[in-house]
């Protein structure tokens, strides 16, 4: 986060003689306190400061990118998930690339026929189905996805780093949000390298704080 001039003086101020209270930084600065109110809010939420009834605010000792930190590992794959674009897995691969660039997304989940998660459909997935010589509108998708139980999945209340660190290990691009059901696995999202993008932009541009 950018700290204003006068955000970084009272942290000098703070860093220098506190604990110390609201009116002293104000006499330092010849401001009033009622000025300086929304500047110490500010230090306060984003974590440089804290403060203390009756003692003060003092320098809570953390870096910019510290507390960068402890709030990204605090994202939750809820709050980034997008929704999920389902076939069926009888549909037609034909039908999926359709569905691909309707829905203008790289990555489809397949179910089965109670709804459940069956399989994932990569771009590669459907190219690859595509160079042969076969009639595409006749071969199902479940001949060609990647199927069950050999599916990444996450969960809504998962960490959004944790998420991510799938993405990287299993070198994919997509992970489908899952809700336990009965008998199987519920799609109620889908995570993307373009939600955790989102997500560190949103974070260095200081949306979150
Ligand atoms: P692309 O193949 O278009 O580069 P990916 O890297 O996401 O896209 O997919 C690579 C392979 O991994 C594909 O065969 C795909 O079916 C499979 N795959 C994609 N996502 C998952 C997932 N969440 N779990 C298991 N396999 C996946």
């Amino acid at each position: 986060m950018e700290l204003s001039n006068r955000q970084e003086q009272i942290i000098q101020i703070v860093k220098d003689n506190g604990p110390i209270t609201g009116e002293n930084i104000a006499d330092q600065l010849n401001l009033t306190r009622a000025t300086l109110r929304p500047d110490l809010a500010i230090l306060t939420m984003a974590g440089f400061l804290d403060a203390r009834p009756r003692v003060g605010y003092f320098f809570t000792g953390k870096t910019g990118s510290e507390l960068l930190t402890e709030k990204l590992k605090k994202f939750k794959v809820q709050e980034y998930q997008s929704v999920p674009i389902v076939v069926e897995e009888d549909v037609s691969v034909y039908d999926a690339i359709c569905t691909m660039f309707l829905e203008d997304v790289g990555t489809l989940f397949v179910t089965n026929e109670a709804s459940h998660l069956a399989g994932v459909l990569s771009r590669k997935d459907l190219l690859r189905a595509s160079i042969g010589n076969q009639d595409l509108t006749s071969v199902p998708v479940h001949i060609i996805m990647t199927r069950m139980p050999n599916i990444t999945i996450c969960e809504q209340d998962d960490l959004l780093l944790d998420a991510a660190q799938k993405l990287i290990d299993k070198q994919i691009d997509a992970l489908p949000v899952v809700k336990t059901a009965d008998d199987g696995l519920e799609v109620i999202g889908r995570l993307t390298k373009t939600n955790i993008t989102k997500a560190l932009v949103e974070l260095a541009r200081d949306q979150h704080i």
